[in-house]
């Protein structure tokens, strides 16, 4: 549920400040603190979940709900049209650094593929 030593637990209960632009009862979108992208918004669930490889059964609602947010705020970033990307590290090999469920949400620019 809440994990007192997870940064993003207490960005989603307020206890660290960031520049939180969206809130659901399961999610809060945010921006990243050191973007790669002119929009980069971390999408979390509020619950803490390690990452997506450990969402259970039942959990397909949330995820609905993850990728709903990314297209409301898509819209209000202005990148709805020109296209965006919205990708979750898991593990060592994909460089995740925070071990709370998060998708980066990014765009306003020409991205490449495949990612680095
Ligand atoms: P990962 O590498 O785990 O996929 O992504 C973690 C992301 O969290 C990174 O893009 C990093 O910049 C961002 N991040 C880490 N700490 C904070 C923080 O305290 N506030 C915000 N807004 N973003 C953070
Ligand atoms: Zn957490």
């Amino acid at each position: 549920m809440y994990d007192s030593s997870c940064i993003f637990c207490q960005i989603a209960a307020r206890e660290i400040s960031s520049e939180i632009l969206h809130e659901t009862d399961s999610v809060v979108g945010f921006r990243d603190s050191n973007p790669k992208a002119p929009t980069h918004i971390l999408l979390i669930p509020k619950d803490h979940i390690v990452s997506v490889s450990d969402l259970g059964d039942g959990q397909g609602a949330l995820l609905a709900d993850i990728v709903q947010a990314a297209t409301h705020l898509a819209k209000t970033e202005g990148i709805d049209v020109s296209g965006w990307r919205l990708v979750a590290n898991v593990g060592p090999d994909a460089g995740q650094s925070v071990f709370h469920l998060h998708f980066h949400l990014l765009g306003g620019r020409q991205m490449a593929w495949p990612p680095g």
